[in-house]
């Protein structure tokens, strides 16, 4: 399936996400619908000890996803050595998001770490279908 975007309501809900997490790391996988991502499956059971959240990606059944997004505690958007072998496992869309948690400050991945466009679509949602 060829990725066209991500729905600006879902970058939105990422970057709420990682604002309001932050010091704390968001993660979560992203999930396509017809080419759109639109979806955000976040990492179950969250605690606040010092687990990594990229370390905690890996113990996410495998499921389906377009890629991986997580937030960085600082304006550093460059992925660590753990963060490019996780986009090597799962999707080709890989976001970081770093302070301030604006529409400026995140960045798309594909799976070796390359910068890469994902432009930011505006999409109506539909409520009540399922998967
Ligand atoms: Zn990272």
């Amino acid at each position: 399936m060829q990725i066209k975007g991500i729905a600006s309501d879902t970058l939105d809900f990422i970057l709420e996400a990682s604002r309001s997490m932050a010091p704390e790391e968001f993660a979560g996988l992203l999930q396509e619908k017809d080419g759109i991502i639109t979806e955000v499956l976040i990492l179950p059971g969250t605690e606040s000890s010092d687990s990594n959240a990229v370390l905690r990606l890996y113990m996410m059944p495998n499921v389906k996803a377009a890629g991986s997004v997580h937030s960085h505690p600082g304006p550093n958007r460059n992925p660590s050595k753990a963060d490019l072998h996780l986009f090597s496992k799962t999707g080709n869309f890989h976001i970081i998001v770093g302070r301030p948690y604006n529409r400026q400050s995140w960045t798309c991945y594909d799976r070796e770490g390359n910068v890469r466009e994902l432009p930011v679509l505006d999409v109506e949602f539909e409520e009540d279908e399922e998967f």
